[in-house]
């Protein structure tokens, strides 16, 4: 077996084997197989796909690349959640609390935010002191002490996707199902819990733009779970406005901290309720999603959800003082109101789009190595749907650095005021099983 068989079998659209997707993988990490000859084969997954077989195949051989979690030492069936990612997504945020306070065990790896799209651990860091990165005694004894801890993927998981991932960003063939389903799964499944709850965002401000791609994704990780014997479910949901009002780091765990006091928007709120519900049926805490809604509003509304934050901020060495009072996040040095030009309701509003500005206003970063001004981001004042008068404030931006009439421009394009109503705001589109 070479490498250019293999590469000429893609190519030709036929079908790889088990032996040759494990020939790939082990030589590409390995550096045997040189970056050229890797670009060539995922070019020709991209353009010729992958059969069903092929992708847990390939999931599979990038799975066992590396090191894989060993959750066994903790009592009960382990949850985890994944967002195909979004802008202003602080579900996991929420939901983890939530769940740990009515008893699942949620260990939780999660990713930094690169473009447009925020992430998990940035979001933590803008807490003083939080520390993502726990040895593994560090992790289990957290898990389990509170059920819940969430830090960032250690050095060798899934060191395949790892290599994958850089050279397809540079390539060109980022935008594959097989090759995402096999890339998100693989991590999800090396980070060793029991269940999988799937977030496949829909949207402008999500990977994949329309819903039959999103369906098609979605069901291409359920069956590879199936595959592998692992419960996985999946949700398609909307990205086509942020969730909750608040885009950036320190603004977004304010908003998490007002959603675990019950006062959180209502788009936050139900989405994690929702998820929340599914993933107790997971693990077996409960028969059905109507009595998980129910048990996991009353933890809400009884403090719980707000206690087991704190209590996971300060097992992780973060500043609680921030989180019983928010008013101590650092602020930003500058803001701007933005005003609407228009009378009439808030038809869209471009979370691509969005997510840019949040990103130049120091939220993200462009590259890896960037750093993130925290106190950045936006405060948006409507959800789609509601009346706008001309000369209302529609969002605030934050930053620390001056805020150019470029930014402000952008911000003002990228929500669209109409005279008719939105009929397609549906937050949850579909449950796979
Ligand atoms: N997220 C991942 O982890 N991998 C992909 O390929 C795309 C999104």
């Amino acid at each position: 077996m070479t490498i250019v068989d293999i590469i000429e079998k893609k190519r030709d659209n036929q079908v790889l084997s088990k032996e040759e997707i494990d020939y790939f993988i082990n030589g590409f990490v390995a550096g045997e197989i040189k970056d050229y000859q890797a670009s060539a084969l995922l070019m020709a997954i991209v353009l010729n796909g992958m059969s069903n077989q092929e992708t847990v195949d390939l999931t599979n051989a990038m799975l066992y690349s590396g090191d894989i979690n060993d959750l066994s030492s903790i009592p009960g069936l382990k949850c985890d959640k994944h967002s195909t990612g979004g802008v202003g997504d602080k579900v996991s945020l929420v939901l983890a609390p939530l769940l740990a306070s009515a008893n699942a065990t949620i260990a939780k790896m999660s990713g930094r935010g690169l473009g447009h799209t925020g992430g998990t651990l940035d979001k933590l860091e803008a807490i003083p002191g939080f520390r993502i990165e726990l040895s593994t005694d560090e992790f289990l004894d957290t898990l389990k002490q509170h059920h819940l801890s969430i830090i960032g993927q250690s050095g060798n998981i899934v060191p395949a996707d790892k290599k994958l991932y850089a050279l397809r960003d540079v390539t060109g063939t980022v935008q594959s199902i097989p090759l995402i389903a096999s890339s998100i799964m693989s991590k999800k499944l090396a980070s060793g819990s029991d269940t999988i709850l799937l977030d496949v965002k829909v949207g402008k401000g999500a990977f994949m733009k329309d819903e039959q791609q999103a369906r098609a994704l979605a069901h291409t990780m359920v069956d590879i779970g199936k595959s592998l014997n692992k419960d996985v479910k999946a949700v398609i949901t909307d990205m086509n406005q942020p969730l909750g009002y608040a885009i950036g780091n320190s603004l977004e765990v304010i908003e998490v901290i007002q959603t675990l006091h019950n006062k959180g928007p209502q788009d936050l709120t139900e989405i994690s309720l929702k998820l929340g519900a599914i993933m107790l049926v997971q693990v077996g805490l409960v028969s059905n999603e109507q009595e998980g809604y129910q048990v996991l509003k009353a933890k809400l509304e009884d403090g719980s959800a707000f206690n087991k934050f704190r209590e996971m901020v300060i097992a992780q060495g973060g500043d609680v003082s921030v989180i019983d009072n928010p008013d101590l996040f650092d602020k930003a040095r500058y803001s701007e109101d933005i005003t609407s030009d228009k009378t009439g309701y808030l038809y869209d509003i471009d979370a691509l789009k969005v997510g840019h500005v949040a990103l130049e206003l120091g939220a993200g970063r462009h590259k890896k190595e960037d750093a993130i001004d925290y106190a950045a981001g936006i405060i948006l004042k409507h959800k789609v749907n509601d009346k706008i008068e001309v000369g209302e404030v529609i969002g605030t931006l934050y930053s620390n650095k001056e805020i150019p009439s470029t930014i402000k421009e952008m911000f003002k394009e990228s929500l669209s005021i109409k005279e008719e109503k939105n009929n397609d705001t549906a937050l949850i589109k579909e449950i796979i099983t």
